[in-house]
């Protein structure tokens, strides 16, 4: 079985690949056919094989030897883990699939906004809309928690944003309102303050080490994902572990 939820979340994986690739460029996602994007080449069945493809072909097109980044297979891979965790967490369920829907938002939002310092509209609009109907008809969380978790964890970053004179975009805002919808506000909180904090730390050594400067902007979009993901797999743990620390 958990062989069969890995390869569903590779194959998904590929999918998010495309939707990476094409939803900034406003192509259709659905209605064409994966090309090659150096040679334009249409790609057959044996060229989309998750992972195993890239491998073969050693990252590379097989038609004109354009280099294939690693977004592909690293997104393949990351939608396979997470599904396999998100399994074993909460086996067939509702909220295994909630989850697991909302982890497909969150990959590919960040990929986006690492690639093109954006979150679409397209993405966090869907997101949180969809969030409020899962909580209606689902009872992961209620209606209620769902409203407060859009818009406290998204008015706190909107005041921060207007302190900080737009140091944050306003697509993180839209974001974490997604995010608040399926996870409510206090887990979405912790969330943000983990994503800040792995922000700062990665930000420190990337300065100290020469990387940035001071004034680079770090897209805080994948950092927020990745805050609110540990709390969606590992909230409860999180929460335990901060409280023994001060007893
Ligand atoms: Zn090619």
């Amino acid at each position: 079985m958990l062989v069969i939820i890995f390869i569903c979340g590779l194959m998904i994986g590929s999918f998010l690949n495309v939707v990476i690739y094409r939803l900034p460029k406003e192509e259709s996602i659905i209605f064409s056919r994966s090309y090659c994007t150096s040679c334009q080449t249409e790609l057959g069945v044996v060229d989309l094989i998750p992972v195993i493809s890239f491998l073969f072909a050693r990252g590379k097109c097989r038609y004109c030897g354009g280099k294939i980044s690693y977004q592909y297979p690293l997104v393949e891979l990351l939608t396979g883990i997470l599904f396999l965790i998100l399994f074993q967490q909460y086996h067939f369920s509702i909220e295994f699939g909630v989850y697991a829907f909302l982890s497909l938002l969150l990959i590919v939002s960040s990929f986006i906004d690492f690639k093109h310092q954006i979150i679409p509209n397209r993405i966090t609009y869907f997101g949180f809309i969809s969030g409020i109907i899962l909580s209606l008809l689902f009872n992961h969380i209620t209606i209620i928690s769902a409203l407060l978790g859009a818009v406290i964890p998204a008015g706190f970053l909107f005041l921060i944003s207007v302190i900080t004179k737009g140091g944050l975009g306003m697509g993180d805002v839209k974001f974490v309102a997604m995010v608040g919808s399926y996870l409510g506000a206090g887990y979405t909180l912790i969330g943000i303050f983990i994503g800040s904090i792995v922000g700062s730390v990665i930000g420190l050594l990337l300065i100290i080490s020469g990387i940035k400067s001071r004034k680079s902007r770090i897209p805080f979009g994948p950092l927020l994902a990745l805050g609110n993901l540990l709390m969606l797999l590992k909230g409860a743990a999180i929460i335990d572990f901060y409280f023994k620390l001060w007893n």
